[in-house]
């Protein structure tokens, strides 16, 4: 099944992060309208080998204002778009209930995620990072330990700094970006960082150590 600890996943919220939010909800394909820049930076992650899914409250199926055919054809219509850029949205994790269903997958509660977590066989989803524009996204990440990032579009485009600051406050270890770019960026940046580092810790290996421990003196 390959090296789990190797596997590069990154969740993502839909609507604010994907798709502009609209107050009476994302009801149709047409409804649908990517974010300037958010699907290029999907397909910057997925060139670069990461998984890309998207966790997601779908409550407007279980009021009833549009169906699963439409959500489908939702989903669709990103694919689509993603395809002619190189990217693509491996799996749509979506909570189809009402808040009064009481269930255990709407955000913040964290079932969508731990489902993401079985479907990709993760022990432990330290090294995923997840991408929300509100607090009940974060919240369900980090319940299960997904490293938390905020972009500030979507509900997160209207916070002034004292509401990020709030948000701070609840969520340790918060990362904070303008845009999905602006992630996917500073994502594939510290990886590229962290490679590099590995490279010169191997070749300081392969050259026998510490460089003090390379020259012999001279002097006796
Ligand atoms: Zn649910």
């Amino acid at each position: 099944m390959g090296d789990r600890s190797a596997l590069r996943l990154v969740v993502l919220d839909r609507d604010g992060i994907l798709n502009e939010n609209r107050d009476d909800y994302v009801k149709s394909a047409d409804e649908w309208v990517p974010i300037p820049g958010a699907l290029e930076a999907v397909a910057k992650l997925h060139q670069a080998g990461w998984h890309v899914v998207v966790a997601t409250n779908q409550s407007g199926l279980g009021r009833g204002l549009f169906d699963m055919y439409t959500l489908n054809e939702m989903h669709l219509k990103m694919n689509a778009l993603l395809a002619p850029l190189g990217g693509k949205v491996d799996a749509v994790f979506f909570c189809p209930h009402a808040p009064e269903d009481n269930c255990r997958c709407r955000k913040p509660l964290p079932g969508l995620f731990e489902d993401i977590r079985v479907r990709f066989g993760l022990d432990d989803m330290a090294a995923v990072p997840a991408v929300g524009n509100t607090l009940r996204d974060l919240q369900a990440a980090t319940a299960v330990g997904c490293a938390p990032h905020l972009v500030r579009t979507g509900k997160a485009a209207t916070l002034d700094d004292m509401g990020v600051q709030a948000l701070r406050d609840q969520m340790p270890g918060l990362v904070v970006h303008a845009s999905l770019t602006a992630f996917a960026d500073a994502l594939l940046g510290a990886e590229r960082k962290k490679h590099r580092a590995t490279r010169a810790e191997g070749k300081r290996l392969a050259s026998g150590g510490a460089p003090a421990a390379t020259s012999t003196p001279t002097s006796t």
